[in-house]
């Protein structure tokens, strides 16, 4: 009985609990202090098994003892500089819910600039209802893939990481998303074996410096896999490789948008145009360049 009083004394509400999850993150780690209260609250909804939005709605709540327990050793996780995504299982990108696992990258909002590059692209081309032929080189979770499939109705696509366990995190998304039926997931290197044509070959490859990899915060390069970021000495080594392939995959009048990192456009656009092709470079939501949107050169005369 008296167990029974001191553990009902324990127990909090959501408001308080969020409190005190928040304020514990923001001691216990400094680099992840700026987003403590939205770490918080995702961890106890996850912990709760709601939805985050959901959680302020619920401040007056009582938050069951083994919740806050979980809640608390997510949250100590967090503080070691495990990312919210990894905790979670899973990460929102173009607003479709990503499952992840060990081989997939952790999908980053600036990625996104190559979904919005070739949406544009085919939109402008007024291709969104044709049976597009799309490729997705490293393609991790699948979300650049899936996220094209999902805004063009008529697209089938190819999915081709060098991890197993990628391809198979990829293909169980396109099955939850009901575009298993438009999307294959393959293991390979590149686009090795790949007959083609394809209209469009979307890639995010690991595009970090070798002497860069160490500086990288501890949630990427503690827990993204090393495949998936690094890009040798130069972090120009998946394009090397990439790059030369693209006239023998493109179909007449396809284009290639490829992901890439700081100073990089220069050396992308000249690999390019070592290769018959000519690059326009798109910028992210924060202005950086980031996307080099490649096509065929075309016959000047
Ligand atoms: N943009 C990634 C990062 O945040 C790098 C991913 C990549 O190499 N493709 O580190």
């Amino acid at each position: 009985m008296t167990a029974g009083l001191a553990a009902a004394e324990d127990v909090l509400t959501v408001g308080a609990a969020r409190r005190r999850l928040a304020s514990r993150l923001q001691s216990g780690w400094s680099s992840g202090a700026g987003s403590a209260a939205l770490d918080a609250r995702l961890l106890l909804a996850h912990a709760l098994g709601v939805e985050a939005m959901s959680l302020p709605l619920r401040d007056g709540e009582a938050v069951p003892i083994e919740a806050m327990a979980a809640a608390e050793a997510l949250v100590a996780r967090r503080a070691r500089g495990e990312p919210v995504a990894r905790l979670l299982g899973y990460k929102e990108f173009w607003s479709l819910r990503f499952d992840l696992s060990a081989g997939t990258l952790v999908p980053r909002p600036d990625t996104e600039t190559i979904v919005a590059t070739a949406l544009d692209r085919i939109a402008a081309a007024g291709q969104r209802g044709d049976p597009l032929r799309l490729l997705d080189l490293g393609t991790g979770s699948g979300c650049i893939l899936l996220a094209l499939l999902s805004e063009l109705p008529a697209a089938v696509g190819v999915g081709v990481d060098r991890s197993t366990d990628a391809v198979n995190t990829a293909a169980a998304n396109a099955e939850r998303f009901g575009l298993g039926d438009r999307a294959r997931f393959v293991a390979g290197n590149w686009a090795d074996g790949l007959a083609g044509p394809f209209d469009a070959i979307l890639a995010n490859p690991p595009y970090v410096e070798g002497a860069d990899l160490p500086d990288l915060p501890i949630e990427v390069i503690g827990h993204d896999p090393r495949l998936a970021l690094d890009g040798g000495p130069d972090g120009l080594g998946a394009y090397r490789e990439i790059i030369p392939e693209l006239p023998r995959c493109l179909a007449l009048g396809g284009f290639a948008a490829l992901e890439f990192g700081p100073r990089q456009a220069g050396p992308i656009s000249e690999l390019a145009g070592r290769a018959g092709l000519d690059a326009e470079i798109r910028r992210d939501l924060a202005g950086r360049e980031r996307v080099a949107l490649l096509t065929i050169r075309s016959a000047k005369t």
